[in-house]
């Protein structure tokens, strides 16, 4: 059975590129996060090949997936970065990308965090506020850099096709600035004499269903831009879905692609995807600790939980289970939940699964993104190693935490 290019069954083994897997966890202990380096760069290519026509430039969204040996392997392909903090262009700087290749967005950025961008040289900030304007401009001044490079962010008020928590471009959301208010700023653009307003940013959600919201939040940046030729460049943001169950079938990118294309002509396209990199590149596995029936229900009590993987307790997001080792056995409901005290800890809810044992091995697919970048000490629990795998090697790339380090930073 084959999963995706990467994870998939050989002999009822599930593996991972050339991989084993069991015999990877047999040395690191679960629960662990694996990752395919070769999945997120063939994810990589796949998009720019399917952008191409746009010639848009990719910036890899830090927070999906901070993990520096996957941000390294992207930045060789040639990735850009999109960081929504100081820590994140740290660690986007960390993996060996120069200022000119970050580009820094956030509702809520400090002035510490202006300064700190301003003095790694981004090559954008994507604004959301107008006092943050101020600061951009006076922190440029203060450090003697004569232009910043500022794409505002607009918020289009259209409502994406994805869960509440996941859309970002409604009304009603903290995110961007209404067209209003970017009308406004473009007028009296000559108060900020060090920021260059060359670019406009969108970015209406994650998971998005369907391409309509995407297409009219563009429509409605192209009007707003139309009287301002100094626009050039049009940020449109993450959100590209990935296909979280076997049978889910996503939006046709080609399709998308061939719509923007002939209205996006002539600018330069920036693109910030995430989760569509990195995603369906990762697992997490887990043992199962425990095997309880009770009310007429089967429990597989597992190591992992909603501490090292909250997007089934935060968005009720489905992720495929699948164990290490196939049986022909006997196929029963479960329920996969976590040892954390919580009713929300379920990782999954009445799955058709196989039979097991305490001691069996269970892959949570799909795990590469918002997955260890999410994960918690909550029950004060140590965080799980990471593991990269590239073609027939593998290391571990982040190690499980230590009892120690859960006081590490008490004083
Ligand atoms: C989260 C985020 C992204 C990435 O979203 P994905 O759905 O993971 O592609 C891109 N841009 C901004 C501004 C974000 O906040």
């Amino acid at each position: 059975m084959v999963l995706n290019s990467s994870i998939r069954y050989v002999d009822d083994s599930l593996i991972i590129d050339e991989l084993n897997i069991t015999a990877i966890v047999e040395e690191t202990g679960t629960p662990v996060y694996i990752y395919s380096l070769k999945r997120v760069l063939e994810n990589y290519r796949r998009l720019r090949l399917a952008f191409a026509r746009l010639r848009a430039h990719l910036h890899f969204s830090v927070k999906s997936n901070g993990s520096l040996a996957i941000l390294r392997a992207l930045k060789d392909a040639g990735a850009g970065f999109d960081c929504v903090s100081a820590g994140e262009i740290h660690l986007a700087l960390e993996a060996g990308a120069r200022g000119e290749e970050i580009v820094f967005a956030g509702v809520g950025k400090t002035r510490a965090e202006i300064a700190y961008a301003i003095s790694k040289g981004i090559s954008w900030f994507n604004a959301e506020n107008v006092l943050e304007l101020r600061y951009i401009n006076e922190a440029a001044a203060e450090a003697g850099v004569d232009t910043v490079r500022v794409a505002l962010r607009l918020n289009p008020q259209v409502t994406a096709n994805t869960h509440p928590y996941m859309a970002t471009g409604h009304g009603a959301a903290k995110f961007g600035l209404t067209e209003d208010v970017i009308r406004e700023v473009l007028a009296r653009q000559d108060e900020y004499p060090r920021i260059d307003f060359s670019g406009i940013h969108i970015h209406i959600g994650s998971q998005l269903g369907d391409n309509a919201a995407t297409l009219s939040a563009v429509d409605k940046l192209l009007r707003l831009i139309r009287p301002w030729s100094q626009i050039r460049m049009i940020n449109l943001g993450g959100g590209l879905p990935v296909a979280y169950r076997f049978d889910e079938a996503i939006p046709s990118l080609d399709e998308f692609v061939g719509t923007l294309a002939s209205r996006l002509r002539g600018y330069e396209i920036l693109l910030e995807p995430g989760r569509s990199l990195v995603a369906d590149a990762g697992i997490l596995v887990a043992e199962i600790l425990y095997v309880k029936r009770q009310a007429g229900q089967i429990f597989y009590i597992v190591d992992a939980s909603m501490a090292e993987m909250i997007r089934p307790a935060l968005y009720g997001a489905h992720h495929e289970i699948v164990p290490l080792r196939k049986t022909d056995g006997e196929m029963i409901r479960a329920h996969v939940v976590g040892p954390v005290c919580e009713s929300a800890d379920v990782l999954a809810r009445d799955r058709r699964l196989p039979l097991l044992r305490e001691g069996d091995k269970l892959a949570l697919l799909t795990a590469g993104a918002y997955g260890m970048a999410m994960a918690s000490n909550y029950n004060a629990r140590p965080r799980p190693g990471e593991v990269v795998v590239d073609g027939e090697r593998w290391w571990i790339s982040r190690r499980r935490e230590t009892y120690g380090d859960l006081v590490r930073y008490e004083t």
